[in-house]
């Protein structure tokens, strides 16, 4: 009975209609959502603590059995309390319990014929979607839009129009209306600080072989910024640009991410709450650390001998996964793979190898080829890795976001599954959900990673900018393959020639519990075990790869970051610090018990990491120091 009127009242409160317009709340009351209709266009407002986060945006799809952009008219709503409980395993949480309110309407065209639009209105996030009945939709396009208010500053990295990988710099803090670099708009995530250090984080969910991947267009002063879709050169110019779907189906969820701080960013869960797996899992994938040779030893190192060292040095450190990267059925041979693959198994490591995603298209020349892009070649391909024990593929070089490649992803992940094989994805777009989705995937790159640190002195520089600011928009919507904890103190082989790394050794090791995996690269040489301090060498060894709970501690995108995450009874509080100043906190740690002593570890003068034993007191504040490029990590065991 109490439920009942519980239920009630919700209703009551949340939910005003009229003939053209309709307000929901959130659960605690802090969220309106406004949809109208206003001279036959259809527009959708939030509000959070009774200021603007989205001024009236439009919504709107247009297909090819019917158009519902203008002339419509609003019929039909309904609104729900939902609630949902769940357990997950590869993400920054284990555990999820949300409530929310369900918002369902139709819009009707001139013609009379309907879409659903459904709302989920959360405490701090907001996401949507479109539902056609009808056989074969095809979706020409979208004016979804997002327009924040004039004065909001806009993180954004631009969509590149040929064969976008998701690798072009975020830019912080530009004004919204300056041009995109290649005039096709922004990938998602795109972040947004708006006035009073309000925040919000736009992406997408559920992406999967039904739809394209979508961005967001250039900023026009009417609608601010617009669901776009991929370019018609993606693909080597194969494939529709838009969507076909079979039967009636939804279009993914557009989300927005808000809140008066950036808390909400970093714990948000909302591009895993709306999806739910579409297989089993075939076997019980491992968590884990993998080393990875390419990084730094480069081409050279893919060969039995140089393997079997990284084999060796994963052994000693207790790393599950150890990935061969391009050019291996060149250089090592599938016979001597196989030996290669018992070898590591008999040390208690397994091999990852990396593979072109190619077929017709991409036109790039790395080995091994043609092996994931049809089904007869992978099944036989992945038949083989079973049979000597690989653990997991790297898919290298996707060719864009149209439904083609979205349909290669699905395809590879899923037969992977069949063979009890991870997957990574490297030259890709952003995983939307697919943490989720599909049991079997990792994590993906779609981000400027490691491998430009290794290349280009001045993306090194740059390193500290991306660690902190990846946090609070790609790596919080999605896992993120950056590349590894680079332990080395120059990009090289003998650690003495090329460029040096920029950041403190704490820097890195802070990093690995930062930047958010399921199998994480540590980006380790066989010489570091002589050259790193046992304290490095041992954290390393004992660094978890999976978290029960991740919380903002402080912060802002590009200049430092703190954040805690949790594994089982041990919290993991790491900080990076990209500013120039060395930074001097005090932080309030809530999730660390008062009156008890833990781990801590700053920098030395020299770089290397220093390890001490703070003593907490009853309030749980810790004094932290933070040089610059450096960071800190303090671990707390809650026994
Ligand atoms: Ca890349």
């Amino acid at each position: 009975m109490r439920i009942q009127i519980l239920y009630l009242f919700v209703l009551l409160v949340s939910f005003a209609i009229s003939a053209d317009n309709i307000s929901v709340k959130s659960p605690d009351k802090k969220v309106v959502l406004n949809i109208k209709v206003d001279n036959g266009k259809a527009y959708y407002s939030i509000k959070y603590d009774n200021c603007d986060i989205l001024l009236p945006s439009r919504l709107g799809i247009k297909t090819n059995v019917g158009d519902w952009i203008d002339n419509l008219s609003l019929t039909n709503s309904k609104v729900t309390k939902e609630s949902r409980k769940y357990d997950m395993s590869h993400t920054k949480a284990s555990h999820v319990e949300y409530e929310a309110t369900k918002l369902v309407f139709k819009l009707a065209n001139c013609d009379n014929k309907e879409v659903t639009i459904t709302f989920m209105v959360f405490n701090n996030d907001v996401a949507f979607r479109y539902t056609i009945q009808s056989s074969k939709i095809m979706v020409y396009g979208e004016i979804s839009s997002f327009r924040f208010p004039d004065s909001t500053k806009a993180f954004l990295s631009h969509k590149q129009k040929t064969n976008p990988s998701y690798e072009r710099i975020y830019q912080a803090d530009k004004s919204m209306t300056d041009k995109s670099g290649e005039g096709v708009g922004y990938v998602f995530p795109a972040l947004f600080h708006l006035e009073n250090d309000r925040w919000a984080l736009v992406t997408e969910t559920g992406v999967t072989s039904k739809y394209v991947g979508s961005h967001l267009s250039d900023f026009s002063n009417d609608n601010g910024y617009t669901i776009a879709y991929p370019d018609k050169e993606e693909s080597s110019g194969k494939g529709d640009t838009y969507p076909t779907m079979e039967g009636s189906e939804n279009t993914p969820w557009r989300t927005i991410t808000f809140g008066n701080d950036l808390r909400p960013i970093i714990e948000t869960t909302v591009t895993f709450d709306l999806v739910e797996p579409l297989y089993e899992p075939s076997i019980d994938y491992k968590p884990g650390r993998y080393t990875w040779s390419w990084l730094i030893w480069q081409l050279d190192s893919i060969n039995y001998d140089d393997q079997v060292k990284y084999i060796d040095l994963n052994a000693k450190m207790g790393f599950e996964y150890v990935l061969i990267d391009a050019e291996w059925d060149n250089r090592i041979g599938r016979d001597k793979m196989a030996q290669l693959s018992k070898y590591a198994q008999s040390k208690g490591v397994q091999l990852m190898l990396w593979y072109n995603s190619n077929g017709n298209l991409n036109n790039v020349y790395q080995s091994p080829r043609d092996l994931m892009h049809e089904k007869n070649a992978r099944d036989k391909e992945m038949k083989w890795m079973q049979s000597i024990g690989i653990a997991g593929i790297k898919v290298d070089f996707f060719a864009g976001d149209k439904q083609n490649s979205m349909q290669l992803y699905e395809d590879i992940l899923y037969d992977a599954n069949r063979y009890g094989l991870l997957v990574i994805f490297h030259g890709c777009t952003l995983p939307r959900g697919w943490e989720i989705l599909y049991p079997n995937f990792v994590s993906s790159e779609a981000v400027v990673a490691s491998e430009m640190v290794y290349f280009v002195e001045n993306d090194a520089n740059r390193e500290p900018y991306d660690l902190t600011l990846h946090p609070f928009c790609r790596n919080a919507v999605a896992s993120m393959d950056w590349g590894g904890v680079i332990m080395n103190r120059k990009l090289s082989k003998d650690n003495k020639s090329r460029h040096s790394r920029k950041t403190t050794d704490t820097f890195e090791l802070a990093s690995g519990i930062v930047t958010q995996t399921f199998v994480q690269c540590i980006e380790m040489q066989p010489n570091n075990l002589d050259d790193l301090p046992q304290i490095e060498i041992d954290f390393l060894k004992n660094l978890p790869t999976t978290w029960d709970e991740t919380k903002f501690i402080d912060g802002y995108p590009g200049k430092f970051v703190i954040l805690a995450r949790r594994h089982k009874q041990t919290w993991y509080i790491a900080g990076l610090n990209a500013e120039n100043d060395t930074k001097n906190l005090e932080i309030k740690l809530s999730m660390v018990k008062g009156d008890s002593k833990v781990d801590y570890y700053t920098d030395n003068n020299d770089g290397y990491s220093y390890l001490d034993s703070v003593k907490v007191d009853i309030n749980s504040k810790i004094k932290i120091s933070m040089k610059h490029n450096g960071g800190f990590i303090i671990i707390a065991k809650n026994e």
